[in-house]
């Protein structure tokens, strides 16, 4: 089968709109820890993908799914010990406030519940969210989405606030004068919901702005503006989907802010590419919503997907894997440091854990995007065998989020590539 029998029957069969990635799109066919392989056998060293965060077909939880797909795979009606296993294993690493969890399918379902908590809590109906975010593809949701044009910033119900970019900042400001200025949005929001009537159910963010472009300090921003959120009756809802799991050198991205969610939601890396999300929040809420609305879902919790779930944990911690985030990720972040002071191309470097962002510009002085570079330069070392994407709201962010098992050895690679590419345009 060639490459272009596979894109046509995919125009053909799924919509000639599908996304696919690389003006050269890859067919793989297997994949191992930190490497993919394409249908000629030539391997890629994965730079982009942090759902398999445990490493490609990592043997103990394609084990775990196997066994107890050959067992018993049935909804969550029944007793079975795997939910009750998995939510107490998973419920240890939050803050013991959060003490109840909901199984999902999906992101976009997991934020899409925490919208309906919030709103049937606090009886209002206005979320706050980011200008340039992407919480999932949802009614409810695909409204706070804007990476795909679809955001509905018309609706009465959502305000959309600056996300808080260190590097492209308002009026130059910097420190905490810059994140009072963002926070004055907020409040402008919160007043411009309680004006029109519907009130703060609450906000919406991924603590660390993954979609955005991974700003510096995000801690300090949510420091700010979630306690105004509080005081207007609203919620803190850390979309954790991208964000959770270690990605960042800690379990999740929020513990950095020293503030404790009321809702958090999770998914892609808790499966390991298993279909596996949740809802992590308050007891008081969780059973509030089940008193009055109920909740089922016929996937989400089943015993395959529990046992899939407690597998990657068990490889989390086996392998130390958060730990080696923290440690390889400090390292890339140096040597991306050092490439920044080599190539003016190279706006700023932004890092947190094993998730890189940099951003790519035209002209250093004026900060001015560069997505076509950023574009050209993920084609270049996908033809160099290592592979990215690019991210933002202009589309010029580098965007590096490897599995979690990258090595110092690979993370060499990684750098060697990148400065024959960069050296080359
Ligand atoms: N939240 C965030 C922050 C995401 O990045 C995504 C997916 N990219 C989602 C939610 C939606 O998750 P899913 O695709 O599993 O529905």
């Amino acid at each position: 089968m060639t490459i272009n029998s596979l894109i046509d029957r995919r125009s053909k069969l799924l919509g000639p709109k599908t996304p696919i990635f690389y003006d050269d799109p890859l067919h793989i066919v297997r994949g191992e820890g930190t490497w993919l392989f394409d249908s000629d056998g030539k391997r890629y060293l994965d730079c982009y993908n942090n759902v398999p965060s445990v490493g490609h077909c990592h043997p103990a939880v394609v084990e775990a799914l196997c066994d107890q797909a050959r067992t018993l795979n049935v909804h969550t009606r029944y007793l079975h010990e795997n939910i009750l296993d998995y939510a107490e294993q998973l419920l240890s690493k939050f803050d013991s406030s959060l003490s109840r969890a909901m199984f999902v399918c999906t992101g976009s379902e997991a934020n899409d519940q925490a919208l309906r908590i919030a709103r049937m809590h606090t009886g209002s109906r206005g979320i706050i969210c980011s200008n340039a975010t992407y919480h999932g593809n949802t009614e409810a949701v695909i409204k706070l989405s804007t990476i795909f044009g679809s955001a509905d910033d018309q609706s009465d119900d959502i305000r959309m606030v600056n996300w808080p970019d260190s590097y492209r900042t308002i009026d130059g400001l910097h420190g905490s004068e810059l994140y009072d200025a963002y926070a004055s949005q907020v409040k402008e929001a919160i007043a411009s919901l309680q004006d029109a009537g519907v009130g703060v159910a609450g906000m919406i963010v991924c603590p660390i702005f993954a979609n955005e472009g991974l700003p510096v300090d995000p801690h300090l921003y949510l420091q700010k503006v979630m306690p105004l959120v509080r005081d207007a009756g609203g919620l803190y809802i850390a979309d954790e989907v991208q964000a959770g799991f270690g990605r960042t050198g800690k379990w999740w991205g929020h513990t950095d802010s020293g503030l404790t969610p009321d809702i958090v939601t999770i998914g892609k890396p808790m499966g390991a590419g298993h279909p596996l999300a949740g809802l992590i929040a308050r007891s008081d809420l969780i059973d509030e919503f089940q008193e009055k609305c109920g909740y089922f879902n016929t996937f989400g919790g089943n015993p395959v997907s529990c046992a899939v779930g407690l597998a990657v944990l068990g490889v989390l911690e086996k392998e130390s894997l958060i730990e080696n985030s923290a440690e390889v990720g400090a390292y890339v972040l140096e040597h991306f440091l050092e490439l920044k002071k080599q190539y003016d191309f190279i706006g700023d470097v932004r890092g947190s854990g094993l998730f890189f962002g940099m951003d790519l510009v035209s002209d250093r002085s004026k900060k001015t995007p560069d997505a076509a570079l950023a574009k050209r330069l993920v084609n270049e070392m996908r033809n160099s065998g290592v592979l990215m994407g690019n991210i933002g709201e202009h589309g010029n962010i580098l965007k590096l989020r490897p599995p979690l098992c990258f090595s110092k050895a690979n993370a060499d690679l990684l750098l060697e590539t990148l400065n024959g590419v960069f050296a080359a345009v």
